[in-house]
């Protein structure tokens, strides 16, 4: 596990990876990559404990809403820096859509307040890809980082999938 977060880490992702391919009880895989949005804006602004504390915060968030929707079938991990994987099995692509999308309104509708009384709203960028027939996992995964790269490039805070492809409009 990541100290920091106490979400798995980059090698618990590469061994689940192996695991999930090797198991045939499993039909289906989503595989989403997440990117908190200008976070350095956040160290550079209020210092690094308080990027640690916002990180920690979205971290816990995060797995308790992955995990009481999918149970034994939804993990997040923490790729490295501001960045998160989520893997999901044997639920469709819309069902993790719609889940990320009720996480992104409440981070939208709520702020964080950290420790120190600083109130601060965060978004993030996603991305969610099905694994497609017998590919590798690790082609799956650098499907969704590709996919991430769009939603940076087209005005992050908003979640692409193989079916979603365009920024939604704000209301
Ligand atoms: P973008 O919207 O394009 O993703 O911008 P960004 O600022 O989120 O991304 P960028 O890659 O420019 O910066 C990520 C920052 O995350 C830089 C790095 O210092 C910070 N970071 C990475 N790991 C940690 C950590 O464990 N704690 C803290 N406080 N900061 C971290
Ligand atoms: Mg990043
Ligand atoms: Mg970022």
């Amino acid at each position: 596990r990541d100290d920091l977060t106490g979400l798995l880490n980059y090698r618990a992702l590469s061994q689940e990876i192996n695991r999930l391919a090797n198991n045939n009880e499993i039909h289906n895989i989503v595989i989403g990559a997440l990117d908190i949005d200008h976070f350095k804006k956040i160290n550079d602004t209020y210092g690094h404990f308080v990027g640690n504390e916002v990180l920690n915060y979205f971290s816990t968030v995060f797995r308790e809403q992955i995990h009481s929707a999918f149970h034994k079938h939804g993990y997040v991990y923490r790729f490295g820096g501001e960045e998160f994987t989520i893997v999901v099995s044997n639920h469709s692509l819309e069902e993790v859509y719609q889940l990320l999308q009720s996480i992104e309104n409440f981070f939208n509708n709520k702020s964080i307040v950290t420790k120190e009384g600083i109130k601060l709203t965060i978004s993030f960028s996603c991305s969610l890809t099905d694994r497609l027939n017998d590919e590798l996992l690790d082609t799956t995964l650098k499907r969704a980082d590709k996919m991430l790269y769009s939603v940076k490039n087209n005005g992050r805070g908003w979640i692409i999938t193989d079916q979603h492809r365009k920024r939604p409009p704000k209301d």
